[in-house]
Protein backbone atom coordinates (compact mmCIF):
# COMPACT_ATOMS: atom_id res chain seq x y z
CA UNK A 1 0.00 0.00 0.00
CA UNK A 2 1.16 3.52 -0.96
CA UNK A 3 0.97 5.88 2.09
CA UNK A 4 3.12 8.23 3.21
CA UNK A 5 3.20 9.64 6.87
CA UNK A 6 5.11 13.25 7.73
CA UNK A 7 5.76 13.49 11.37
CA UNK A 8 6.69 17.03 13.41
CA UNK A 9 4.94 19.39 11.50
CA UNK A 10 2.49 22.31 12.32
CA UNK A 11 -0.01 22.55 10.30
CA UNK A 12 -1.53 26.35 8.59
CA UNK A 13 -4.55 26.16 6.93
CA UNK A 14 -6.96 22.92 8.53
CA UNK A 15 -10.06 23.09 9.05
CA UNK A 16 -11.83 26.39 8.47
CA UNK A 17 -7.79 27.94 8.08
CA UNK A 18 -7.19 26.59 12.09
CA UNK A 19 -3.26 26.38 12.93
CA UNK A 20 -2.61 22.93 14.38
CA UNK A 21 1.22 22.61 16.28
CA UNK A 22 3.16 19.93 16.26
CA UNK A 23 1.00 17.14 14.75
CA UNK A 24 1.41 13.95 12.14
CA UNK A 25 -0.50 13.94 8.64
CA UNK A 26 -1.36 10.66 6.57
CA UNK A 27 -1.41 10.52 3.27
CA UNK A 28 -3.21 7.64 1.06
CA UNK A 29 -4.34 7.28 -2.72
CA UNK A 30 -3.21 10.82 -3.32
CA UNK A 31 -6.13 12.00 -0.36
CA UNK A 32 -5.30 12.82 3.02
CA UNK A 33 -5.97 10.15 5.58
CA UNK A 34 -5.52 10.69 8.79
CA UNK A 35 -4.46 13.65 10.97
CA UNK A 36 -3.26 14.04 14.54
CA UNK A 37 -0.34 12.58 16.58
CA UNK A 38 -1.49 9.30 17.68
CA UNK A 39 -0.35 8.16 13.55
CA UNK A 40 3.09 8.24 14.52
CA UNK A 41 2.77 5.32 17.16
CA UNK A 42 2.04 2.86 14.18
CA UNK A 43 4.85 3.89 12.16
CA UNK A 44 4.90 0.11 9.96
CA UNK A 45 1.68 0.82 8.13
CA UNK A 46 2.78 3.22 6.26
CA UNK A 47 5.40 2.90 3.18
CA UNK A 48 7.50 5.83 3.58
CA UNK A 49 7.98 7.79 7.13
CA UNK A 50 9.06 12.21 6.85
CA UNK A 51 10.38 13.80 9.90
CA UNK A 52 8.84 17.76 9.13
CA UNK A 53 11.51 18.40 12.12
CA UNK A 54 8.98 21.41 13.46
CA UNK A 55 8.35 22.52 9.75
CA UNK A 56 5.07 24.03 8.67
CA UNK A 57 2.93 22.39 6.33
CA UNK A 58 0.14 24.40 4.58
CA UNK A 59 -2.66 23.92 1.52
CA UNK A 60 -0.98 23.58 -2.21
CA UNK A 61 -1.88 27.50 -3.09
CA UNK A 62 -4.34 28.38 -5.64
CA UNK A 63 -3.94 31.26 -8.32
CA UNK A 64 -7.09 32.25 -9.63
CA UNK A 65 -5.46 34.96 -12.06
CA UNK A 66 -3.01 33.83 -14.99
CA UNK A 67 -2.26 32.91 -18.17
CA UNK A 68 0.07 30.11 -18.70
CA UNK A 69 0.54 30.15 -22.22
CA UNK A 70 1.29 33.92 -22.09
CA UNK A 71 4.98 35.53 -21.44
CA UNK A 72 4.27 39.43 -21.41
CA UNK A 73 1.82 39.57 -23.80
CA UNK A 74 4.01 41.06 -26.49
CA UNK A 75 2.11 41.08 -29.59
CA UNK A 76 4.79 40.36 -32.15
CA UNK A 77 5.75 37.15 -29.99
CA UNK A 78 2.74 35.36 -31.89
CA UNK A 79 3.61 36.59 -35.33
CA UNK A 80 7.38 35.44 -34.93
CA UNK A 81 6.96 32.14 -32.51
CA UNK A 82 5.96 28.81 -34.21
CA UNK A 83 2.88 27.42 -32.22
CA UNK A 84 5.16 24.51 -30.94
CA UNK A 85 7.30 27.15 -29.21
CA UNK A 86 4.40 28.97 -27.90
CA UNK A 87 2.86 25.67 -26.35
CA UNK A 88 6.33 24.13 -24.91
CA UNK A 89 6.76 27.86 -23.55
CA UNK A 90 3.73 27.23 -21.33
CA UNK A 91 4.77 23.67 -20.37
CA UNK A 92 7.99 25.85 -18.62
CA UNK A 93 5.31 28.21 -17.15
CA UNK A 94 3.12 25.23 -15.36
CA UNK A 95 6.21 23.98 -14.29
CA UNK A 96 7.43 27.25 -12.47
CA UNK A 97 4.05 28.12 -10.98
CA UNK A 98 3.58 24.27 -9.43
CA UNK A 99 7.76 24.76 -8.15
CA UNK A 100 6.16 28.29 -6.37
CA UNK A 101 3.85 26.08 -4.69
CA UNK A 102 0.53 26.93 -6.69
CA UNK A 103 -0.90 23.50 -7.28
CA UNK A 104 -3.81 24.54 -9.04
CA UNK A 105 -4.58 27.73 -11.30
CA UNK A 106 -7.61 28.90 -13.17
CA UNK A 107 -6.18 29.97 -16.12
CA UNK A 108 -8.06 33.41 -17.84
CA UNK A 109 -7.15 33.29 -20.51
CA UNK A 110 -5.40 31.22 -23.42
CA UNK A 111 -4.75 27.66 -22.09
CA UNK A 112 -6.62 25.36 -24.36
CA UNK A 113 -8.65 21.73 -24.09
CA UNK A 114 -5.30 19.85 -25.12
CA UNK A 115 -3.28 21.66 -22.51
CA UNK A 116 -5.70 21.06 -19.41
CA UNK A 117 -5.75 17.51 -20.45
CA UNK A 118 -2.16 16.85 -20.72
CA UNK A 119 -1.91 18.57 -17.69
CA UNK A 120 -4.02 16.38 -15.95
CA UNK A 121 -2.73 13.60 -17.74
CA UNK A 122 0.18 14.23 -15.83
CA UNK A 123 1.89 14.15 -19.46
CA UNK A 124 3.72 17.10 -17.95
CA UNK A 125 4.27 19.05 -14.51
CA UNK A 126 1.84 21.73 -13.80
CA UNK A 127 -0.82 22.45 -11.59
CA UNK A 128 -4.28 21.67 -11.84
CA UNK A 129 -6.07 23.84 -14.40
CA UNK A 130 -9.27 25.34 -14.89
CA UNK A 131 -9.39 26.93 -17.92
CA UNK A 132 -11.29 30.01 -19.52
CA UNK A 133 -9.77 29.23 -23.07
CA UNK A 134 -10.16 32.67 -24.66
CA UNK A 135 -11.69 35.91 -23.13
CA UNK A 136 -14.87 37.33 -24.86
CA UNK A 137 -13.67 40.73 -25.91
CA UNK A 138 -15.88 43.66 -28.37
CA UNK A 139 -14.05 44.87 -31.27
CA UNK A 140 -11.39 47.11 -30.29
CA UNK A 141 -11.62 45.90 -26.65
CA UNK A 142 -8.94 44.85 -24.57
CA UNK A 143 -8.36 41.56 -26.42
CA UNK A 144 -9.20 42.94 -29.70
CA UNK A 145 -5.07 42.80 -30.59
CA UNK A 146 -5.65 44.22 -34.44
CA UNK A 147 -3.42 46.76 -35.10
CA UNK A 148 -3.92 50.10 -36.85
CA UNK A 149 -1.88 48.12 -39.33
CA UNK A 150 -4.61 45.86 -39.84
CA UNK A 151 -2.71 42.68 -38.57
CA UNK A 152 -4.35 40.84 -36.07
CA UNK A 153 -2.06 39.53 -33.40
CA UNK A 154 -4.15 36.88 -31.77
CA UNK A 155 -2.58 33.57 -32.08
CA UNK A 156 -5.05 31.00 -34.14
CA UNK A 157 -4.89 27.83 -34.57
CA UNK A 158 -8.03 25.06 -35.91
CA UNK A 159 -10.51 25.03 -32.92
CA UNK A 160 -9.69 27.76 -31.06
CA UNK A 161 -11.82 30.43 -30.79
CA UNK A 162 -11.64 34.45 -31.40
CA UNK A 163 -12.19 36.58 -28.74
CA UNK A 164 -14.13 39.25 -30.77
CA UNK A 165 -17.64 39.01 -30.66
CA UNK A 166 -20.36 41.92 -30.24
CA UNK A 167 -24.21 41.88 -29.67
CA UNK A 168 -26.61 40.26 -27.94
CA UNK A 169 -26.92 37.20 -30.32
CA UNK A 170 -23.27 37.70 -30.95
CA UNK A 171 -21.78 36.98 -27.00
CA UNK A 172 -24.64 34.39 -26.71
CA UNK A 173 -23.18 32.63 -29.42
CA UNK A 174 -19.39 33.14 -28.40
CA UNK A 175 -19.95 31.84 -24.84
CA UNK A 176 -21.44 28.58 -26.55
CA UNK A 177 -18.18 28.37 -29.11
CA UNK A 178 -15.67 28.95 -25.84
CA UNK A 179 -18.26 26.36 -23.17
CA UNK A 180 -17.56 23.98 -26.90
CA UNK A 181 -14.20 24.32 -26.58
CA UNK A 182 -13.38 23.44 -23.39
CA UNK A 183 -13.92 26.25 -21.02
CA UNK A 184 -14.82 25.92 -17.08
CA UNK A 185 -15.52 29.56 -16.98
CA UNK A 186 -16.23 32.70 -18.58
CA UNK A 187 -13.97 35.25 -18.73
CA UNK A 188 -14.84 38.28 -20.30
CA UNK A 189 -13.01 41.86 -20.54
CA UNK A 190 -15.40 44.33 -19.13
CA UNK A 191 -13.41 46.95 -19.49
CA UNK A 192 -9.98 47.82 -21.33
CA UNK A 193 -6.53 46.95 -19.75
CA UNK A 194 -3.07 48.73 -19.39
CA UNK A 195 -1.81 47.02 -22.06
CA UNK A 196 -4.22 46.87 -24.36
CA UNK A 197 -4.13 47.61 -27.83
CA UNK A 198 -6.89 50.14 -28.92
CA UNK A 199 -8.59 51.21 -25.36
CA UNK A 200 -8.15 52.71 -22.23
CA UNK A 201 -8.49 51.72 -19.01
CA UNK A 202 -12.05 53.69 -18.32
CA UNK A 203 -13.22 52.75 -21.15
CA UNK A 204 -16.80 50.34 -20.85
CA UNK A 205 -16.86 47.26 -23.09
CA UNK A 206 -19.77 45.28 -23.30
CA UNK A 207 -23.24 46.99 -22.49
CA UNK A 208 -25.33 45.88 -19.44
CA UNK A 209 -27.16 43.77 -22.05
CA UNK A 210 -24.52 42.26 -23.34
CA UNK A 211 -22.88 41.34 -19.78
CA UNK A 212 -26.64 39.86 -18.77
CA UNK A 213 -26.83 37.50 -21.95
CA UNK A 214 -23.36 36.44 -21.31
CA UNK A 215 -24.07 35.72 -17.96
CA UNK A 216 -27.26 34.09 -18.61
CA UNK A 217 -26.45 32.20 -21.39
CA UNK A 218 -22.85 30.93 -19.23
CA UNK A 219 -25.28 30.51 -16.02
CA UNK A 220 -27.07 27.95 -18.66
CA UNK A 221 -24.31 26.15 -19.83
CA UNK A 222 -23.34 25.55 -15.52
CA UNK A 223 -20.36 28.12 -15.71
CA UNK A 224 -19.99 31.15 -13.91
CA UNK A 225 -18.46 34.61 -15.77
CA UNK A 226 -14.94 36.73 -14.11
CA UNK A 227 -14.50 40.04 -15.80
CA UNK A 228 -11.68 41.80 -16.14
CA UNK A 229 -12.23 45.88 -14.73
CA UNK A 230 -9.86 48.73 -14.06
CA UNK A 231 -12.91 51.35 -15.00
CA UNK A 232 -15.79 52.66 -12.44
CA UNK A 233 -18.82 51.97 -15.15
CA UNK A 234 -17.46 48.71 -16.49
CA UNK A 235 -16.85 47.40 -12.72
CA UNK A 236 -20.56 49.10 -11.84
CA UNK A 237 -22.12 46.93 -15.07
CA UNK A 238 -20.21 43.43 -13.92
CA UNK A 239 -21.84 43.98 -10.17
CA UNK A 240 -24.79 44.56 -12.02
CA UNK A 241 -24.94 41.99 -14.30
CA UNK A 242 -24.46 39.40 -11.47
CA UNK A 243 -20.37 38.13 -12.43
CA UNK A 244 -18.89 35.86 -10.40
CA UNK A 245 -15.39 37.30 -9.68
CA UNK A 246 -14.13 40.56 -10.46
CA UNK A 247 -10.52 40.35 -11.66
CA UNK A 248 -8.29 43.58 -10.63
CA UNK A 249 -11.31 45.63 -9.87
CA UNK A 250 -9.26 48.97 -9.17
CA UNK A 251 -12.05 51.87 -9.46
CA UNK A 252 -14.05 49.59 -6.28
CA UNK A 253 -15.58 52.11 -4.28
CA UNK A 254 -17.66 51.48 -0.73
CA UNK A 255 -20.75 51.74 -2.45
CA UNK A 256 -19.92 48.69 -4.99
CA UNK A 257 -18.00 46.64 -2.14
CA UNK A 258 -21.16 46.50 -0.26
CA UNK A 259 -23.04 45.06 -3.16
CA UNK A 260 -20.41 42.56 -3.76
CA UNK A 261 -20.27 41.30 -0.20
CA UNK A 262 -24.30 41.26 -0.98
CA UNK A 263 -24.00 39.34 -3.57
CA UNK A 264 -21.17 37.24 -2.78
CA UNK A 265 -19.22 38.28 -5.99
CA UNK A 266 -15.34 37.72 -5.50
CA UNK A 267 -12.98 40.33 -5.86
CA UNK A 268 -9.60 38.48 -7.25
CA UNK A 269 -7.29 41.91 -6.76
CA UNK A 270 -4.44 40.71 -8.75
CA UNK A 271 -1.80 43.43 -6.94
CA UNK A 272 1.45 41.54 -8.19
CA UNK A 273 0.20 42.66 -11.88
CA UNK A 274 -0.25 46.48 -10.68
CA UNK A 275 2.91 46.29 -8.99
CA UNK A 276 4.80 44.91 -12.65
CA UNK A 277 2.60 47.57 -13.92
CA UNK A 278 4.01 49.85 -11.57
CA UNK A 279 7.43 49.35 -12.21
CA UNK A 280 7.19 49.10 -16.07
CA UNK A 281 5.58 52.35 -15.85
CA UNK A 282 8.57 53.99 -13.82
CA UNK A 283 11.38 52.47 -15.95
CA UNK A 284 9.90 53.47 -19.04
CA UNK A 285 9.14 50.35 -20.63
CA UNK A 286 5.68 51.21 -21.28
CA UNK A 287 4.40 52.91 -24.05
CA UNK A 288 4.98 56.36 -23.94
CA UNK A 289 1.16 57.33 -23.99
CA UNK A 290 0.62 55.11 -20.79
CA UNK A 291 2.88 56.03 -18.14
CA UNK A 292 0.93 58.74 -16.82
CA UNK A 293 -2.18 56.96 -17.01
CA UNK A 294 -0.77 53.47 -15.33
CA UNK A 295 0.81 55.06 -12.34
CA UNK A 296 -2.51 56.63 -11.28
CA UNK A 297 -4.03 53.85 -11.90
CA UNK A 298 -2.09 51.83 -9.87
CA UNK A 299 -2.48 54.35 -6.91
CA UNK A 300 -6.11 54.19 -6.76
CA UNK A 301 -5.90 50.35 -7.46
CA UNK A 302 -3.95 50.32 -3.81
CA UNK A 303 -6.29 52.35 -1.89
CA UNK A 304 -9.54 50.89 -3.53
CA UNK A 305 -8.36 47.24 -2.44
CA UNK A 306 -8.25 48.68 1.22
CA UNK A 307 -12.03 49.57 0.77
CA UNK A 308 -13.22 46.35 -0.24
CA UNK A 309 -11.18 44.91 2.58
CA UNK A 310 -12.18 46.84 4.94
CA UNK A 311 -16.03 46.43 3.34
CA UNK A 312 -15.48 42.55 3.80
CA UNK A 313 -15.51 42.06 0.10
CA UNK A 314 -14.22 38.08 -0.10
CA UNK A 315 -11.11 37.63 -2.04
CA UNK A 316 -9.25 35.15 -3.97
CA UNK A 317 -5.54 35.10 -5.09
CA UNK A 318 -4.45 36.10 -8.08
CA UNK A 319 -1.41 37.41 -10.08
CA UNK A 320 -1.97 37.58 -13.52
CA UNK A 321 1.22 35.85 -14.09
CA UNK A 322 1.99 35.54 -18.13
CA UNK A 323 2.00 39.39 -17.88
CA UNK A 324 4.93 39.44 -15.73
CA UNK A 325 7.03 36.46 -15.21
CA UNK A 326 5.86 33.32 -14.20
CA UNK A 327 6.84 31.60 -11.05
CA UNK A 328 6.48 34.10 -8.07
CA UNK A 329 2.77 33.54 -7.36
CA UNK A 330 3.46 33.50 -3.44
CA UNK A 331 4.44 37.50 -3.63
CA UNK A 332 0.51 38.46 -3.76
CA UNK A 333 0.40 37.22 0.06
CA UNK A 334 2.76 39.98 0.79
CA UNK A 335 0.40 42.27 -0.76
CA UNK A 336 -2.21 41.06 0.88
CA UNK A 337 -0.65 41.49 4.30
CA UNK A 338 0.34 44.98 3.50
CA UNK A 339 -3.51 45.64 2.99
CA UNK A 340 -4.72 44.59 6.01
CA UNK A 341 -4.81 41.05 6.54
CA UNK A 342 -2.52 38.50 8.71
CA UNK A 343 -0.07 36.42 7.28
CA UNK A 344 -2.60 33.63 8.67
CA UNK A 345 -5.69 35.29 6.58
CA UNK A 346 -3.65 35.71 3.93
CA UNK A 347 -2.61 31.95 3.38
CA UNK A 348 -6.63 30.83 3.69
CA UNK A 349 -7.19 33.63 0.96
CA UNK A 350 -4.58 31.88 -0.61
CA UNK A 351 -5.89 28.76 -0.42
CA UNK A 352 -9.39 28.16 1.03
CA UNK A 353 -11.18 31.25 -0.51
CA UNK A 354 -9.33 30.68 -3.77
CA UNK A 355 -10.33 27.20 -3.81
CA UNK A 356 -14.10 28.40 -2.95
CA UNK A 357 -13.66 30.68 -5.86
CA UNK A 358 -12.75 27.97 -8.15
CA UNK A 359 -15.88 25.98 -6.49
CA UNK A 360 -13.28 23.51 -5.47
CA UNK A 361 -13.47 23.79 -1.71
CA UNK A 362 -14.47 20.59 -0.92
CA UNK A 363 -11.62 19.45 -2.94
CA UNK A 364 -8.72 21.06 -2.38
CA UNK A 365 -7.80 24.65 -0.19
CA UNK A 366 -7.00 23.28 3.17
CA UNK A 367 -5.70 20.09 5.07
CA UNK A 368 -8.55 17.80 5.56
CA UNK A 369 -9.69 14.76 6.02
CA UNK A 370 -10.67 13.44 2.28
CA UNK A 371 -8.92 16.20 0.84
CA UNK A 372 -6.52 16.37 -2.00
CA UNK A 373 -2.74 15.72 -0.38
CA UNK A 374 -1.94 19.00 -2.55
CA UNK A 375 0.72 20.44 0.29
CA UNK A 376 3.90 22.76 0.61
CA UNK A 377 6.72 22.18 3.09
CA UNK A 378 9.14 24.94 4.69
CA UNK A 379 11.16 25.17 7.74
CA UNK A 380 10.76 28.78 7.81
CA UNK A 381 7.55 30.54 9.81
CA UNK A 382 5.35 32.09 7.07
CA UNK A 383 3.06 33.43 10.51
CA UNK A 384 6.29 35.38 11.26
CA UNK A 385 6.81 36.45 7.75
CA UNK A 386 4.65 35.71 4.99
CA UNK A 387 7.43 37.03 2.36
CA UNK A 388 9.54 34.29 3.16
CA UNK A 389 6.92 32.36 0.89
CA UNK A 390 8.13 34.45 -2.16
CA UNK A 391 11.76 32.85 -2.22
CA UNK A 392 11.20 29.16 -4.08
CA UNK A 393 14.23 28.40 -2.19
CA UNK A 394 12.21 28.47 1.03
CA UNK A 395 9.70 25.70 -0.48
CA UNK A 396 11.24 22.69 0.28
CA UNK A 397 9.08 20.07 -0.53
CA UNK A 398 5.48 20.22 -2.86
CA UNK A 399 2.59 17.09 -3.02
CA UNK A 400 0.45 17.10 -5.76
CA UNK A 401 -2.05 14.37 -5.31
CA UNK A 402 -0.11 12.62 -2.77
CA UNK A 403 3.12 12.59 -4.88
CA UNK A 404 6.44 14.69 -4.45
CA UNK A 405 6.08 17.21 -7.27
CA UNK A 406 9.10 19.02 -5.93
CA UNK A 407 11.66 18.10 -2.96
CA UNK A 408 14.28 19.71 -1.64
CA UNK A 409 14.62 18.39 1.42
CA UNK A 410 14.36 14.29 1.84
CA UNK A 411 17.25 12.01 0.24
ZN1 LIG B 1 -5.21 38.61 -16.88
Amino acid sequence: MNSTLIKNITIIGAANGEVIENTSIAIENGKIKGLGNDLSKNSSNYSQIIDGEDGFLMPGFVDAHVHLLANGFQNEDYMNDPLSYYFYKGLNAAKLTLEAGVTTVRDCGLVDYGFKLAASKKLFTSPKLQISVMPLSITGGHFDITLKSGHDMIVKYPGFPHPICNGVEGVIAKTREVARAGADFIKVMATGGTTSANDKTDDIQFNIKELKAIVDEANRLDRKVATHCHGYGGLELSIKANVHSIEHGTSIDKKNAKLMVEKNIFLVPTFSVMKDQEIAAKNKTLAENKIEGTLKLVKMHKENMEIAYNQGVIMAMGTDSGVQEHGNNLSELSYFVKMGMSPLEAIVTGTLNSAKCLFLENKIGSIELGKSADLVFTKKNPLDDISILKNKNNILMIFQDGGIVKNKYID
